[in-house]
């Protein structure tokens, strides 16, 4: 069976292939279209200072409008997009798309600092700093209102190259962020190293708290060591008001949750901003 790639290409599909691996190869079929079609879309999800309450900045996450699927999560196509190679070019439509994003609201008198997860594979890449840099340059948006959200494992594949990377970024005027902190496998010798400006504690480890003591304990310990190294911390995942006040007394600087809002499209978030009664509450 012979099925057609676009631009010349063939795939051959063998009858014995498994019907999961199929559905990889469809899906990544699928994303490389949809990525020409414009089928992607950003959601941001506020985040919040504790001690102000006040919105300072948003998360821009990814979902994908598959025709005849319907909205589907980055989890079900980041992986995929990352096993095939496409995150990198995923990737640059999601940089430029949130700086555009975040130029416009500047430009409306709305400046928000709005934060992009770089996969791997896309810090990687010899251009990536330029790319960053010629997005702010294209859409004259301050560095400041630019967040990297990067892994743990981007620190460990190469620690000079990112080490130097992450040099020039901050540079820029960037700020840089670790994401799921307390997952990985880095040694804490890392975040001393790396001009990191704040810590995002893994939603894992907010769920069972402050009733989980060991859970409580853990975030306690993330917020002082933070802290300690000039680092400023946040919390994602909070759902309840009970893990807000626990946070609070923690000393926690941000945080970001469906206790607060959920992500949602620009002119939903930009409505959420202005107050607008019943605003935000888009999936
Ligand atoms: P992440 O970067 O840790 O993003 C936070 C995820 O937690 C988002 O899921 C968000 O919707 C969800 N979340 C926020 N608040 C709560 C809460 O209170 N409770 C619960 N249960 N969940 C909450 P989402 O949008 O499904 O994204 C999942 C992951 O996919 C992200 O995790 C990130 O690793 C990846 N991702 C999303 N967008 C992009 C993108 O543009 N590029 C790359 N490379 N990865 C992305
Ligand atoms: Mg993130
Ligand atoms: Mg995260
Ligand atoms: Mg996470």
């Amino acid at each position: 069976q012979v099925k057609e790639r676009g631009k010349g290409h063939y795939r051959f599909y063998q009858p014995q292939m498994s019907t999961e691996l199929l559905a990889r190869v469809q899906t990544d079929h699928a994303l490389r279209e949809g990525l020409h079609r414009g089928e992607f879309e950003l959601h941001y999800q506020p985040r919040v200072t504790v001690r102000t309450g006040q919105i300072d900045g948003c998360e821009a996450l990814i979902r994908w409008h598959r025709p005849g699927t319907g909205l589907v999560m980055p989890g079900a196509f980041i992986p995929i997009a990352e096993e095939t190679g496409l995150i990198a070019a995923l990737g640059a439509w999601v940089l430029d798309t949130a700086v555009a994003q975040a130029a416009r609201w500047a430009a409306e008198g709305r400046p928000l600092q709005v934060a992009v997860n770089v996969s791997a594979l896309q810090f990687q890449q010899p251009h990536f700093v330029q790319d960053v840099a010629q997005a702010l340059q294209r859409h004259g948006l301050p560095p400041r209102l630019l967040e990297l959200e990067l892994t743990e494992s981007i620190l460990i594949r190469d620690a000079e190259e990112a080490l130097a990377k992450l040099r020039s970024l901050a540079a820029l005027g960037v700020t840089l962020s670790l994401d799921d902190f307390g997952t990985g496998f880095s040694s804490l010798a890392y975040l001393k190293r790396f001009p990191l400006h704040r810590l995002k504690i893994d939603r894992t480890f907010i769920a069972a708290m402050p009733e989980d003591e060991a859970d409580a304990a853990i975030v306690a310990a993330i917020v002082q060591m933070g802290h300690a190294l000039a680092m400023e911390v946040v919390a994602e995942g909070v759902e309840r008001a009970e893990q807000l006040h626990r946070l609070r007394s923690l000393g926690c600087d941000h945080c970001q949750g469906f206790w607060f809002a959920r992500p949602m499209p620009a002119a939903a978030l930009r409505a959420h901003l202005d107050g607008v009664p019943g605003a935000g509450t888009a999936g």
